[in-house]
């Protein structure tokens, strides 16, 4: 399989603009005669949802959730990135673009890159326009802070609840979409699998999650913008309901996964405190701009934080990297704290945590300054701890936060299967090995807002008059396979809680693919994993029937996706003989332990083509090639 990314030809600046002048074009007059089908509503969904709504065609929507405002997307706090330099200190487009790349340790497709950083400025004027009250300065400019692995002020925000105030901006376009008629929204229905006609995608088999019943929906196009897997590690950082269905069911029928061992595991999140814990909580690194982190010099040292003093603390971050400090990106900043706790410098009781501190920044600007600029996250924390950051340092450790792999896309945003484009999160597109922080929000509106209605219609112009029929046999054979699905699960009537299995492949993907991987660990895993997912199948208990709401159920199809995606991670994160961004391999590091890549071997994205129960998948590769950003050791000393 020849994977044809279809960059535009031009130099890279002009390849977007290159690229709408030269899209075919579907008369506005034939727009409401194409349907097509959007899953998933967080910021990715509901603004691809809401534009090709507002461009006249005829749109429904699916979500699991009860309302469109419930999607993960809601959880973002710290930001959204744009290249708008209103700080005047020294950023452009080519920054952001730059920045993006080297943060992804050169693993992403320099052209979508770009064209991101173009669109980022015009989504802070979307979302302007929409009322999203963005944080302003004095002056009433719109403010901005830093995130890591840049050295501009380039992220707006709304205190610490950036997603909620986007996400209502665009769940009210929806809104205004439902309401004219273009947009038919369904919730509560769960998307599980995806329907292939003659090479086509041409439509989705749902279950209705409060009846229980299987139907098929056709269209002329399906989008997938149902966000990402990092919940196959079972403690995350991502809403508890956040998982991998879609996009996998997809996979098996033809869609290239790719990348899927690139995953983010985010420095500063509350550590676990106990066994029976089934979240975690991401404390933003937006804390980063004014907290300091640090832990003992000394092994052992059980002291609390205000008994150690200046001179027997150690600043690692401030210390290995003195230009980027503190907002040393969030790899870099997790395998950093990785370290000093395998050293015994861990603190809490674990040992598995570090502090961060805001004793300085609190005497340096004032208490009423770093409430105003972080207050709802100080008192998220002091609700879940029942400590008082203003008084003593939070505690932090890394967590499974994001995944930068997910469904193959082209540079139009359509899989390999001609027909279903994937938006958001649930594409590998934009972010490489690693992503920035305050990119993903950029991106997932990038993509709906910006790209794909524009893309679509490139696709859709050569569909006319060729709609599928939802009564086909391609439709009923889908339906008939979720039936036999849904039942297997329902029927196995074991002894173990769906609840039991995810936590167990979560500790095998924590310990083996998480923040350090090895070829011996890998292989470990792949054991563990097959044998773990054989025994799910025959000993589940699924509790209640198949008819009614059953969550349960929800969750047993929901695992037994992580698992076989588990698997497929490790399979990934074995071959890839190298480190890169989040994918570290212990073997493959520099002498003081940074993230050693192999260009000549791994610059491509790895697609994988599912090839049936029990066979191995087959790996199809896109080169990567680097035009304008100069592939370098990545750097942030
Ligand atoms: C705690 C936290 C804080 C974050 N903070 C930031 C930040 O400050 N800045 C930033 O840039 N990024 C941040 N991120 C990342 C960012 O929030 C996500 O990457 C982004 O919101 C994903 O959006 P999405 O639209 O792709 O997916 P989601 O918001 O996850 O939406 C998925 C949608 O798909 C639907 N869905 C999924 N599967 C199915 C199915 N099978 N059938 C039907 N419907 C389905 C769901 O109902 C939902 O509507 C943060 C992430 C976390 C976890």
């Amino acid at each position: 399989m020849q994977l044809d990314s279809k960059i535009p030809p031009g130099p890279l600046a002009d390849k977007w603009a290159y690229a709408k002048s030269h899209y075919k074009l579907v008369n506005p007059a034939n727009k409401r005669k194409y349907d097509i089908i959007v899953v998933g509503a967080g910021l990715a969904g509901a603004s691809a949802a809401a534009s090709l709504g507002e461009l006249g065609y005829n749109v429904k929507c699916f979500v699991y959730h009860d309302s469109p405002r419930r999607a993960h997307s809601i959880a973002a706090q710290g930001g959204i990135n744009a290249a708008k330099n209103y700080r005047n200190d020294g950023d452009s487009v080519y920054r952001l673009f730059y920045d993006t790349i080297k943060g992804g340790d050169y693993r992403a497709r320099e052209a979508n890159v770009h064209r991101l950083a173009e669109l980022s400025v015009n989504i802070i004027d979307q979302a302007v326009a929409q009322g999203v009250p963005f944080a302003r300065e004095y002056g009433g400019a719109l403010e901005n802070r830093s995130f890591g692995g840049v050295q501009v002020s380039r992220t707006f925000y709304a205190r610490g609840q950036t997603g909620q105030q986007l996400l209502l901006g665009a769940f009210q376009a929806l809104e205004r979409q439902i309401a004219l008629g273009t947009v038919k929204q369904f919730n509560r229905y769960e998307m599980l699998d995806l329907v292939v006609v003659d090479g086509h995608a041409k439509g989705i088999i749902t279950r209705n999650l409060l009846n229980g019943k299987i139907e098929a929906h056709a269209a002329d196009a399906v989008v997938l913008g149902t966000g990402g897997y990092v919940n196959v590690f079972y403690l995350s950082t991502n809403a508890k309901a956040s998982n991998a269905t879609s996009i996998w069911r997809a996979h098996k029928r033809g869609a290239l996964f790719a990348n899927p061992c690139y995953t983010q595991i985010h420095p500063t999140c509350i550590p676990q405190s106990g066994d029976y814990q089934s979240k975690l909580t991401l404390m933003s690194e937006s804390l980063r701009n004014d907290g300091r982190i640090w832990v003992p010099k000394t092994q052992g040292d059980t002291r609390g934080p205000k008994q150690i003093p200046e001179a027997e603390r150690d600043y690692y971050l401030e210390r290995k990297y003195p230009s980027f400090g503190n907002l040393a990106p969030r790899d870099i900043a997790s395998r950093a704290a990785k370290e000093v706790c395998d050293e015994g410098r861990g603190i809490g009781g674990s040992g598995r945590g570090v502090y961060l501190d805001f004793a300085d920044a609190i005497k340096r600007l004032g208490r009423k300054t770093i409430e105003e600029r972080y207050g709802n996250l100080f008192d998220m924390y002091h609700d879940i701890t029942a400590e008082d950051p203003y008084e003593m340092p939070m505690r932090i450790y890394p967590a499974p936060h994001y995944s930068m792999g997910g469904l193959w896309v082209d540079y139009n945003l359509m899989s390999n299967v001609p027909g279903l484009y994937v938006i958001g999160e649930a594409n590998f597109s934009d972010h490489g090995a690693n992503r920035l922080g305050a990119s993903a929000l950029m991106q997932g509106l990038a993509d709906g807002y910006f790209v794909l209605p524009v893309t679509i219609g490139d696709y859709l112009a050569t569909q006319f008059g060729k709609k599928a029929d939802a009564k086909s046999s391609a439709f009923s054979d889908a339906e008939n396979d979720v039936r036999r699905r849904v039942s297997r699960l329902v029927d196995a009537k074991g002894t173990r809680s769906v609840d039991s299995y995810h936590k167990e492949l979560g500790g095998i993907m924590w310990e083996y693919c998480g923040m350090a991987r090895s070829a011996e660990g890998l292989k470990k895993a792949l054991g563990m994993i097959r044998e773990s997912r054989e025994q799910y199948w025959r000993d589940v208990r699924v509790t209640g029937t198949g008819e009614e709401p059953n969550q349960a159920l929800e969750k047993a199809g929901r695992v037994a996706d992580f698992f076989e995606l588990a698997e497929l991670m490790c399979i990934d994160a074995l071959h890839r003989e190298e480190s890169a961004g989040g994918h570290f391999r212990v073997e493959y590091q520099t002498p003081d332990g940074e993230a050693q890549r192999n260009d000549e071997q791994f610059l491509y994205v790895g697609g994988w083509e599912y090839k049936g129960e029990g066979n191995e998948p087959v790996l199809h590769k896109e080169p990567l090639v680097y035009e304008e950003a100069k592939l370098a050791t990545r750097s942030y000393k």
